[in-house]
């Protein structure tokens, strides 16, 4: 079975995400790390999403729903968990019809990842990734041991660009415009779970367990 995993920017999806991976059996999409790899090979799709991620908008909804359609198309039979998408109720209509049409393992729960403002301000600016493997550290609550490297591969490690307060105020307003309606749409279809997402990642994870 399927899962959705959405919240608002730094609530810690993609830290959840993967340790759910790491649990087996399920294919990863993250639509915020397949943007972001485009960006970096300067492929069509990232010239076309850079503004967007840059400045903390939304990508356009057909150029993301595109993206996941194929990613399905290449990964059939697979069980998803869908980590940062959908984020538009456009995007929840396209996925359901998605799973429909393309024989997706069926949706079992939207996990929805619940933490207070203040903490996601937080999180966000003291965010820091390696440029090579991906790795997430803050620079309080889990800095590099040695600063600006990363402790598992050694690669540079650097702030997003839309981890900066200006971006980030954008992100969160296109947050409550845009996915927070979301709630109500998993509700209705009775899919919602709301997490307690404050605390250490590995709690956090304990929290996750009866739903995966
Ligand atoms: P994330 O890594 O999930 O925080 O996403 C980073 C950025 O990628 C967002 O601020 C958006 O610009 C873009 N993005 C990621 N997922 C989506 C989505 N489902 N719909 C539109 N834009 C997205």
């Amino acid at each position: 079975m399927s899962l959705v995993l959405f919240g608002p920017p730094g609530a810690g999806k993609g830290t959840q995400a993967a340790r759910m991976i790491r649990e087996g059996g399920k294919f990863h999409i993250s639509t915020g790390d397949l943007f972001r790899g485009a960006m970096k090979n300067n492929t069509p799709l990232g010239l076309e999403a850079k503004s967007y991620v840059d400045s903390g908008q939304l990508v356009p909804d057909s150029v993301t729903i595109g993206l996941v359609k194929e990613v399905l198309e290449n990964n059939r039979g697979q069980d998803f968990i869908f980590d940062g998408f959908p984020r538009t109720s456009p995007q929840a209509e396209a996925l359901e019809k998605l799973v429909h049409d393309m024989g997706v393992s069926p949706i079992r729960h939207a996990l929805f990842l619940e933490v207070p403002q203040e903490t996601l301000l937080t999180r966000l600016t003291g965010r820091r990734l390696c440029r090579d493997c991906g790795a997430v550290y803050h620079v309080e609550a889990s800095p590099t041991a040695v600063d600006g490297k990363c402790d598992k591969c050694g690669g540079e490690t650097y702030q997003r660009k839309d981890d900066s307060e200006d971006v980030i105020s954008t992100r969160l307003e296109a947050y409550a415009k845009s996915t927070e309606p979301l709630k109500e749409y998993y509700q209705k279809k009775g899919l919602f779970v709301a997490i307690d997402g404050q605390g250490d990642p590995d709690r956090v994870f304990a929290r996750f367990q009866p739903y995966l």
